[in-house]
């Protein structure tokens, strides 16, 4: 969070009402979003309605000492983060205050009222490399410099993007901090390291464009059938114990993004802290490095007041802006927006607004799509291609998606992993359900798979799709009659789909091996089930039994290609069994 100077401040209002992070003040002179500082303490609040001479504040601390008579100080700008080398690896609550500083600063991890932080260490010194000479014309968004940042992120220092530019008149290179001048243009414009930009605000772009490439996470499930693209959005929903945060743990771990930014609300206060602990021991496993060399992670209890969960989505949205504006692939992960919408809720009763359905506001489907919205794929204002994809945890009270958050939420995202309990409970994971799942990027990224893995990528899935399918259907007549009720080939589909089920759908995040499947190990082990199935009816129609068919020795190995290390090898030597086993029974 950027602070306002003395100087900014004007002391104009004085409070009206207290209720709850509302406050009212009258006389204030502001504008809408502007930041202001409540009350004796100077607690910082936003101004979120203005009518007449009475402006309604949202405040980001606790409000319970705060009393009607006490003045208002506008700082006359807009809720901002500052943006500069220092916020990976670092933690920070819904209005970017770093959380060890704070805790530094007041000897708890309680955070204390009307104490504010620089988003970024003010003081610290980093290596500045120029990127142009003195002579040199910039415009808004070019690259001036380079920052090593952490071992696996260049911080590339960029012109704002509502500059001017100009002529590069004098260019520093060495350490310095985020605050000195390093390069100066003609036009008198000093470009530092840190700039700001208002969160409710998407930075400027050239062109959004329409995704053509997968964000590849390693699971199975999503790259084969519900696969997201680079600068596309998903929504997982997430019940109590089917599987969300090893699922967000596997995408910030695996995804094939360059930045992660986690954004948590936490439900309960040690949840976050399970988060803010976890993620600093996570290793980045295609450097070695810490994951969090890579990752900014904002992070919100509901112990901390609403209206700083409120605008926790867009501080993380808008440092992802800025990284994907470096040219980078960033991955946003939003955990949990059910807790987000419920901090709207609050906020919107307090101000005795019209209740919406289940007492959300109206604007909560405008407010979602808004932040769903500044995902994309983009040519940034300095020529770079960089992408924001956002990937949103639902919490549904009782697993039951018919709530607004949920349906909303459907409406505007072109991802659905639906996490299921019963799936869970079956030890089935990662329990997505493949039934209820979706994603309308795949025939958009099947070109590059296509391309990239196998040409029959579509047609090798699509037949996994369709036996899956059958399955569904066949397990209604199984529940009735029994399997063996059956005529032999449907009951032949049934033991394909199992394996569909088991060597395919299922992936086990804590085997070192199996917890990342490249593209074309997917590709390998559908391939092989699809041998199988191909080879076991080419039995059955030269009258082999079934039974004889589904007991070869070789076929029980699917199940174990996930683990293997050197699987091109087994697998090959596999098909190579199956198809021999089989002829050998006609
Ligand atoms: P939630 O966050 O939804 O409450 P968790 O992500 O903590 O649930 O998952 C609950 C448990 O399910 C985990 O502790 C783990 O044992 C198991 N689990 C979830 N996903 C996987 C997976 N992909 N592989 C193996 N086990 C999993």
């Amino acid at each position: 969070m950027s602070q306002a100077t003395e100087a900014d401040v004007s002391e104009d209002g004085v409070i009206e009402s207290v209720s709850g992070p509302v406050v009212t003040a009258k006389d204030l002179d502001a504008k809408m979003n502007d930041v202001v500082y409540v009350g004796h303490e100077g607690l910082m609040g936003e101004v979120i309605e203005i009518e007449g001479d009475i402006t309604t504040i949202q405040v980001y601390e606790e409000t319970s000492a705060v009393s009607p008579g006490e003045p208002v100080e506008n700082t006359g700008a807009p809720l901002s983060v500052d943006l500069g080398p220092g916020m990976l690896d670092a933690i920070y609550d819904g209005v970017q205050r770093p959380l060890d500083v704070l805790e530094e600063k007041m000897g708890s991890a309680f955070l204390d009222r009307g104490v504010d932080a620089p988003g970024i260490d003010l003081e610290k010194t980093w290596e500045f490399n120029p990127e142009v000479s003195e002579g040199d014309t910039v415009a808004a968004g070019d690259v001036v410099g380079i920052v090593p940042e952490t071992p696996s992120i260049d911080h590339k220092v960029m012109v704002p993007p509502d500059s001017e530019g100009g002529e590069v008149v004098d260019v520093k290179s060495g350490d310095y901090t985020v605050e000195d001048t390093v390069v100066e243009l003609d036009t008198g414009e000093e470009i530092r390291m840190r700039q700001e930009w208002p969160v409710r605000s998407q930075r400027p772009a050239d062109e959004k464009q329409t995704p053509t490439e997968p964000l590849v996470s390693g699971q199975r499930i999503l790259d084969g059938l519900f696969p997201i693209a680079k600068g596309g959005t998903a929504a997982i929903p997430g019940p109590f114990g089917s599987g969300k945060t090893v699922t967000q743990h596997q995408l910030a771990k695996w995804a094939d993004a360059d930045i992660v930014v986690y954004v948590g609300c936490g439900e309960r206060g040690n949840e976050m802290t399970e988060v803010i602990e976890d993620f600093p021991e996570l290793e980045d496993p295609t450097t070695g490095n810490a994951l969090m060399d890579r990752t900014c992670l904002i992070a919100n209890t509901s112990n901390m007041p609403v209206a700083a969960r409120e605008s926790c989505v867009y501080t993380g949205i808008t440092i992802a802006e800025y990284f994907r504006d470096m040219g980078y692939d960033v991955a946003l992960m939003a955990d949990s927006t059910s807790r987000w919408a419920e901090a709207m809720r609050e906020i919107s009763s307090r101000l005795e607004e019209m209740p919406g359905e289940e007492g959300y506001p109206a604007y909560l489907a405008a407010r979602l799509s808004e932040f769903y919205e500044r995902a994309g794929y983009f040519t940034n204002v300095n020529g770079t291609e960089g992408s924001v994809s956002v990937i949103g945890a639902v919490s549904p009270p009782g697993g039951d998606f018919s709530e607004p958050v949920t349906q909303n939420t459907l409406r505007i995202v072109k991802t659905f992993w639906a996490l299921d309990a019963d799936l869970a409970e079956r030890r089935h994971f990662p329990s997505i359900n493949w039934n209820e799942s979706y994603s309308l990027y795949r025939d958009q990224l099947d070109p590059w798979f296509e391309d990239n893995v196998r040409n029959d990528w579509s047609e090798k899935r699509q037949w996994g799709i369709d036996t899956l399918d059958e399955e569904d259907e066949l397990q209604e007549i199984v529940q009735l009659v029994g399997k063996d009720a059956l005529p032999e080939d449907q009951q032949l589909t049934l033991e394909v789909a199992r394996y569909l089920r088991e060597a395919w759908l299922q992936q086990d995040a804590f085997n070192d091996i199996d917890t990342y499947c490249e593209p074309e190990k997917t590709y390998r082990i559908l391939n092989a089930i699809k041998t199988f199935n191909d080879e076991a009816f080419d039995a059955l129609e030269a009258g082999v039994p079934v039974e004889e068919i589904t007991d070869i020795e070789a076929a029980p190995r699917l199940n174990r290609i996930g683990v293997q290390e050197e699987y091109e090898e087994y697998v090959d030597e596999l098909e190579a069994d199956i198809e021999s086993q089989l002829r050998e029974l006609y």
